[in-house]
């Protein structure tokens, strides 16, 4: 069993959407609780049958007061996991896992819960998901496959909203169109691939960073503790946060590409460590975000049922020529393999990731 998550594209009117539902979750938990706690001294009775004639009072009478009509125009299936969570709440208060139930807040972030009454539902590969009851909506990052699922959060993180569900399955049933590929991960390309194709990290990141270095300088200029001085760190701040968000999304993106088209992937064993040690290129390294990309690359390739062979450390991918095996040494601003011997003239990373291909582990 594992989860999936997908980030989902809102226009304004979805995103208001989404906001009321977790508002009413909000106030349902909350009335709920609050019930509860007025008939805290009706110890002869269990949790679920409290719930459920709270349910009751919810429902026949404060559902038909005016003020409360708007509860009728969202979805009946986040009050019913409201009433649930509330349940669980004090079923872990019971056990001694969690102490008594607490309002809920808006601090505490938004999120709620759906489901379809009516047992699982699929979830079709694509660009748009359907949540039971609630509607379409478009993602973020399509889903490659089909899945079947009965429960779906919603939930806000930052400025965006996600939704979650689990799938019941130990691997996803995906076929992948193409065999093996060797992949070179580097500086200059993000990543350059055996067949010829390039990844490089996307432009707004570039933009976004040039930004930064904008105001960073911008900020070291102004006076100490000043309200300007604040403003720009504001900036600096919110612009973080975009950053991190466009990388996590390019090598979400990236990752579930590879894991999903190849059978087999060849890849170095990333020492990040070793390479963060390398003050040159420990900036570039440690922006770029290789060691997410490993992460995501070891789990999707997992979850996909791909195979990910990790080439020894030391292999040296890009001093030796793929046509030939001649081996030469190889300054970082060297671009170009040619080789002496066989004549073979080759960009460098694809050079070092046919080599990746090629690599054997030795028995
Ligand atoms: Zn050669």
């Amino acid at each position: 069993m594992f989860a999936v998550k997908r980030a989902l594209k809102l226009n304004n009117k979805e995103a208001t959407l989404m906001a009321k539902h977790a508002g009413f979750r909000r106030v349902v938990f909350n009335m709920g609780l609050s019930l509860r706690v007025q008939m805290y001294g009706e110890s002869n009775f269990s949790d679920a049958k409290v719930i459920s004639f709270i349910k009751k009072v919810l429902t026949n009478h404060v559902k038909k007061q005016p003020e409360f009509a708007w509860m009728n125009q969202l979805s009946s299936r986040v009050y019913q996991n409201a009433l649930i969570d509330l349940n669980e709440a004090f079923g872990r208060y019971r056990s001694g896992k969690a102490g008594y139930p607490k309002f809920a807040s808006r601090r505490d972030g938004q999120s709620f819960r759906v489901d379809s009454s009516n047992g699982k539902v699929l979830v079709k590969a694509g660009n748009t998901i359907k949540i039971p009851t609630l509607g379409t909506f478009r993602l973020q990052e399509p889903l490659r496959c089909g899945f079947a699922s009965q429960t779906f959060t919603i939930s806000k993180e930052g400025n965006r909203w996600f939704v979650s569900f689990c799938v019941d399955a130990q691997r996803l049933p995906v076929q992948q169109p193409q065999n093996s590929v060797g992949i070179d991960v580097g500086i200059k390309s993000f990543v350059t691939m055996s067949n010829g194709q390039v990844f490089d990290a996307p432009k707004p990141l570039k933009q976004a960073k040039t930004k930064l270095a904008r105001l960073q300088r911008k900020a070291s200029k102004q006076i100490k503790g000043s309200k300007n001085q604040r403003k720009t760190y504001n900036k600096i701040g919110k612009l973080h946060a975009r950053i991190a968000r466009i990388r996590l999304d390019f090598l979400h993106k990236l990752t579930t590409y590879l894991a999903t088209t190849f059978k087999s992937i060849k890849i170095e064993d990333l020492n990040v460590k070793g390479m963060l040690a390398n003050h040159k290129l420990a900036g570039t390294i440690a922006d770029l975000g290789f060691y997410e990309f490993s992460r995501q690359l070891e789990y999707k390739c997992q979850m996909y049922g791909a195979s990910l062979v990790l080439v020894a450390r030391w292999f040296p991918s890009s001093k030796i020529c793929s046509n030939c095996g001649h081996k030469q040494d190889m300054p970082l601003s060297i671009r170009i393999y040619d080789c002496p011997a066989c004549g073979m003239s080759r960009d460098r990373d694809l050079n070092a990731s046919l080599n990746i291909l090629n690599w054997e582990p030795s028995a």
